[in-house]
């Protein structure tokens, strides 16, 4: 087997092994492994991604966030590189979620290309997810501000991905949802 599919074999089971137990928030449950490996997928298939570091830190990038996973343990099984780029991608949980939030929105335009490009994806997959069914609990106004908000974000990552901000374009018309104005350059 070559060297960069065992490496993405290997995140997929570390990542697998992390969130064991842990599911998604929509009304079946799905078991959360399923996201990390469908924002893999759609870099690799949608974005014609090929870049092994962004596809080992999509199928990581919610470890650090969700698990007891450090990124200690990221680099001494993953390499500096793949460390970097789940750091960018990752929220301080120390924060509230407001700020956490409004933290996502400015720091996208910063961010570095691998890290745009995990970002892209997960958030057309939550968006992806949130069209397919509606999380236990949300009313339809709290679905409209994500979108609002992933609106908000996208917009600071513009020039990133043709197909994947087209994709993501779409779902933001389909709801009304005019992406932001484009926030000054880092
Ligand atoms: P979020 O509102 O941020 O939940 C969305 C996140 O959950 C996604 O970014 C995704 O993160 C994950 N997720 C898991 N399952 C799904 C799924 N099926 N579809 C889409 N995303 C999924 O979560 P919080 O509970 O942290 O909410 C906090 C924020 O929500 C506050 O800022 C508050 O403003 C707002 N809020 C709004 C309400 C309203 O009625 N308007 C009510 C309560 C809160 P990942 O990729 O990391 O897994
Ligand atoms: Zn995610």
């Amino acid at each position: 087997m070559g060297s960069e599919a065992a490496a993405l074999l290997e995140a997929a089971d570390f990542a697998a092994g992390k969130h064991k137990g842990q599911r998604r928030k929509d009304p079946e449950g799905t078991p959360f492994i399923n996201h990390p490996i469908a924002v893999a997928r759609i870099l690799a298939q949608e974005a014609g991604v090929t870049d092994t570091v962004v596809l080992q830190a999509a199928l990581l990038h919610d470890t650090v966030e969700d698990t007891d996973t450090t990124l200690a343990e990221i680099e001494a099984r993953f390499g500096a590189e793949v460390r970097r780029v789940v750091a960018e991608v990752t929220d301080d949980k120390g924060l509230p979620a407001a700020e956490r939030k409004r933290l996502q929105i400015e720091r996208a335009p910063g961010s570095s290309a691998r890290a745009r490009l995990v970002k892209l994806a997960d958030k057309l997959h939550n968006l992806r997810d949130l069209n397919r069914c509606t999380p236990a609990g949300w009313s339809p106004e709290r679905v409209q501000e994500y979108f609002r908000w992933a609106a908000q974000v996208v917009a600071g990552l513009r020039g990133t991905s043709p197909p994947l901000e087209a994709a993501l374009q779409r779902l933001f018309e389909e709801r009304g949802v005019a992406p932001g104005p484009a926030p000054p350059g880092p």
